[in-house]
């Protein structure tokens, strides 16, 4: 079976003063036998030197287990077209880091182009905010293909997104941090089509949230697509 990972950071974190090394990530891959690992930049490191975005990509270029993401930076300027971006990663744009959603940036008239822009490129994006602010983000959206990480965990409770965006096929969760528990409960309302396997490394590990999808109560043929079809259907690898 093969298994993409779908959730890592990449690279150095400025405020944690550690480093995600290319050699960590490829030993836990290969550890769990994960053949492709989604990364992007820290925040803070992308905030202190956007520059970050084209170390990683050229990483990618080297090592081609790596699948790319674009950090969106604070101009809201979209993934750039051409370069090997797979993805994006929207991490509580102008908010204060990981704690509260900056409400102001919904309304910049660039949302509008950014989400347009997006939409057109079809690629996925990783987006991290508040429930309420999730909210009202994708009701400006028709197609974008989101995925909301640890299922909303770290934006407030996962019945809240479940509820508010099981009708929204182009909703998609990762299962990065989340419980067994609640992974069955989205699997059970939206089925295994929306649902992606991620590690979230430094903050998991690849064998402990693989283990965890492994062990789901469902058959192989679904665990297949949340550890890797769904994802390949999503960037459009073969
Ligand atoms: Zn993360």
């Amino acid at each position: 079976m093969d298994i993409i990972d779908s959730h890592n950071h990449w690279g150095p974190s400025v405020t944690m003063g550690t480093e995600v090394t290319t050699e960590e990530l490829l030993r836990q891959a290969e550890e769990s036998g994960v053949s492709r690992i989604v990364i992007f930049p820290f925040p803070s490191t992308a905030l202190a030197d956007e520059g970050i975005n084209q170390r990683l990509l050229n990483e990618a270029d080297r090592v081609r287990r790596f699948i790319p993401y674009y950090y969106i930076p604070e101009t809201m300027k979209p993934i750039p077209e051409g370069k090997g971006y797979y993805g994006g990663k929207w991490h509580w744009m102008r908010g204060i880091q990981d704690s509260s959603s900056n409400y102001q940036a919904l309304k910049d008239s660039r949302l509008e182009e950014f989400i347009d822009v997006s939409e057109r490129m079809d690629l996925p994006i990783v987006l991290e905010e508040e429930f309420a602010f999730t909210e009202a983000f994708v009701n400006k959206t028709k197609s974008l293909k989101i995925i909301i990480p640890h299922l909303g965990g770290l934006g407030g409770n996962p019945m809240d997104f479940l509820d508010a965006f099981k009708a929204r096929d182009h909703v998609y969760f990762d299962t990065a941090l989340a419980s067994s528990d609640t992974v069955m409960k989205f699997i059970d309302k939206v089925g295994h089509e929306r649902i992606l396997f991620g590690s979230d490394i430094p903050f998991g590990t690849m064998k402990w949230e693989l283990e965890k999808v492994l062990s789901l109560p469902i058959g192989d043929d679904k665990k297949e697509w949340i550890l890797s079809k769904n994802l390949k259907r999503l960037i459009g690898l073969a």
